[in-house]
């Protein structure tokens, strides 16, 4: 049986409730770790926040209205894109699209709102890798 380090009780591991706070607004979160059942303190390893991690990742993006992580990726498989090229076109390192699907990361508005253009259709990859490739080719023929 484990102790807890702070009153000696016993500690289960489990799965709880959690209500989550982010500004102003409240979500109940599972969250998977050890819990005394004396003191009710909980000892959460980084697997165990690894857990919940998209789901935290998920309530703030859809509390600042940007893209949650499953919409990010069913936008990238629209595009018929993998992570790593959607992470070569649309920048933040090559894992960056791994990230924002896992809520590791979580994507920047600038990035949010440039997704949400493609996946409408008014702005294609085209456009966005002619756009890179200028800025590659001459930096001064690009802007007025
Ligand atoms: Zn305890």
């Amino acid at each position: 049986m484990k102790v807890c380090p702070i009153c000696d009780g016993e500690i289960k591991r489990e799965e709880r409730t959690i209500v989550y706070r982010y500004k102003e607004h409240t979500r109940d979160i599972q969250q998977m770790g050890d819990y005394c059942i004396e003191c009710q303190e909980g000892f959460l390893s980084p697997r165990d926040l690894k857990f919940s991690q998209k789901a935290i990742s998920d309530f703030k993006r859809e509390m600042d209205n940007l893209l949650t992580a499953d919409e990010v990726k069913a936008i990238r498989k629209r595009l018929n894109l993998t992570q790593e090229k959607a992470s070569s076109i649309f920048g933040g390192g090559v894992r960056a699209f791994h990230k924002y699907e896992t809520g590791e990361n979580t994507q920047s508005r600038p990035l949010d709102i440039l997704l949400k253009l493609v996946n409408s259709g008014k702005v294609t990859i085209d456009d966005i890798q002619n756009l890179y490739l200028q800025y590659t080719l001459n930096n001064s023929k690009v802007g007025i």
